[in-house]
């Protein structure tokens, strides 16, 4: 459920018109609503409440943007960053750094320094080596850096190949079957209190036979690893539950995972934590754009939009479908494709698509935006930066500023040997 609803036939967020907010910040545009994040923010926390205490990071990477980390951290939401720009981001934005996790295949030791100097609640540790580096970093400081191994535990998450993270051949997590050799060697280590297990298995999971798979494997591992003499005490489950981003799509509820957690954790004896992502931001957020032409086509028009894949990768990157809405719609409808301006023939945003009637200049939105949406967007074509907008009730407030193409050309320089 979201606030995007119509009201006398125009579309709004919460209480502000999609039209005003197109009018005062131009197009294209993101619009958050906050009481969407709120209210999903809510419903997770609810569902897991059912597996006892757990810590909420959210995946920051989803959605970056610090007004939108701030009503999260207001809802009492960690963060998982995966960056040194993320553990900043989080940290300006409010959350305390011991609710902050580290994740990430390829952290520097820059990185690792200023998670531990910052004082960061949780390393998730990729490799053996990444382990002896941080041991030595905390050690030097006097410090004993919290950390947990992340496993990979080979199931298939049977989610689109490009957003897959679980399987063997993919980059993410220790082999799992190997685990228990490196945490023999690592925990010993006195800059380091390896604590616990990780996971993340892929992104937009519709279902959780995949997550109930894996999570058991890390039951067995948990065994195991007490058995050898580890102290365990801390698991991290990860990401990836599934929104719907079309009407006839039903992902399993956070209601349910937390049911299936519950069961399949209940003897663990630990403190879990979760870091979702997709299923806080996705449906919180719509990208606002206008008509510039509808352009006639062999088989159907094109819709040709002012937001683009720059703007909005997810199709073009992972044959994403994101419904597509008329701000004021007649009631007519028509079969088209929406494209952007974008020269790239995979900047489509939809084929064949039965939607609203539209013409020049009239507004749409694609809806489902919210989770890596602004946050892949780049200036390809030289195009602008697209901005966010954040709404709240009857207010709202530009949180990102659209950056001019010109400002981004600032940046660059002319070598003067050319001259
Ligand atoms: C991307 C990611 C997440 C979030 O995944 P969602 O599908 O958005 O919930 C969580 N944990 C890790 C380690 C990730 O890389």
């Amino acid at each position: 459920m979201d606030h995007f609803n119509l009201r006398d036939g125009e579309l709004f967020a919460e209480d502000v018109p999609l039209a005003r907010i197109a009018a005062e910040v131009g197009t294209p545009v993101y619009v958050y609503s906050t009481a969407t994040f709120q209210r999903h923010a809510r419903v997770f926390r609810e569902g897991v409440a059912a597996a006892g205490k757990s810590n909420l990071a959210f995946a920051i990477k989803a959605n970056p943007n610090l007004g939108v980390l701030r009503v999260l951290a207001n809802e009492g939401f960690g963060a998982d960053v995966v960056s040194g720009g993320e553990l900043h981001r989080a940290l300006a934005a409010g959350m305390p750094a011991e609710k902050i996790l580290f994740s990430g295949v390829g952290k520097t030791r820059e990185e690792l320094a200023l998670g531990l100097d910052m004082g960061i609640g949780q390393f998730n540790l990729e490799l053996e080596e990444e382990g002896v580096v941080l041991a030595e970093l905390a050690a030097a400081r006097g410090l004993r850096a919290p950390a947990v191994l992340r496993v990979n535990p080979d199931v298939d998450a049977g989610t689109h190949a490009k957003i897959s993270t679980g399987k063997a051949e993919n980059k993410f997590g220790l082999p799992i079957d190997q685990a228990r050799a490196i945490f023999d060697r690592l925990a010993p280590l006195p800059g380091i209190d390896l604590r616990g297990v990780a996971l993340h298995i892929g992104s937009q999971l519709k279902s959780l036979a995949p997550l109930e798979a894996a999570f058991t494997r890390v039951g067995e591992l948990i065994a195991e690893l007490r058995e050898a003499g580890h102290r365990i005490t801390h698991v991290d489950l990860g990401g990836g539950l599934g929104v719907p981003y079309r009407d006839d799509e039903n992902p399993p509820s956070p209601a349910d995972y937390g049911a299936m957690v519950a069961r399949v954790t209940r003897d663990w004896g630990v403190e879990l934590m979760f870091e979702p992502g997709r299923v806080i931001a996705a449906n919180a957020g719509v990208l606002l754009t206008k008509v510039l032409w509808v352009k006639p086509g062999v088989t159907n028009p094109w819709v040709i939009v002012d937001a683009a894949m720059n703007d909005l990768a997810r199709v073009a990157l992972y044959d994403a479908w994101h419904d597509v809405a008329a701000v004021r719609p007649t009631g007519a409808r028509m079969v088209a494709n929406v494209a952007g301006p974008v020269c790239e023939s995979t900047d489509v945003f939809a084929k064949a698509r039965e939607m609203d009637a539209v013409a020049s200049d009239d507004l749409i939105v694609l809806r489902s935006a919210g989770a890596y949406g602004a946050t892949m967007a780049s200036t390809y074509n030289s195009r602008a930066l697209v901005p966010e907008v954040l709404v709240s009730g009857d207010r709202y407030a530009v949180v990102a500023k659209r950056i001019a193409a010109e400002t981004i050309m600032d940046a660059e320089q002319v070598p003067d040997w050319l001259e």
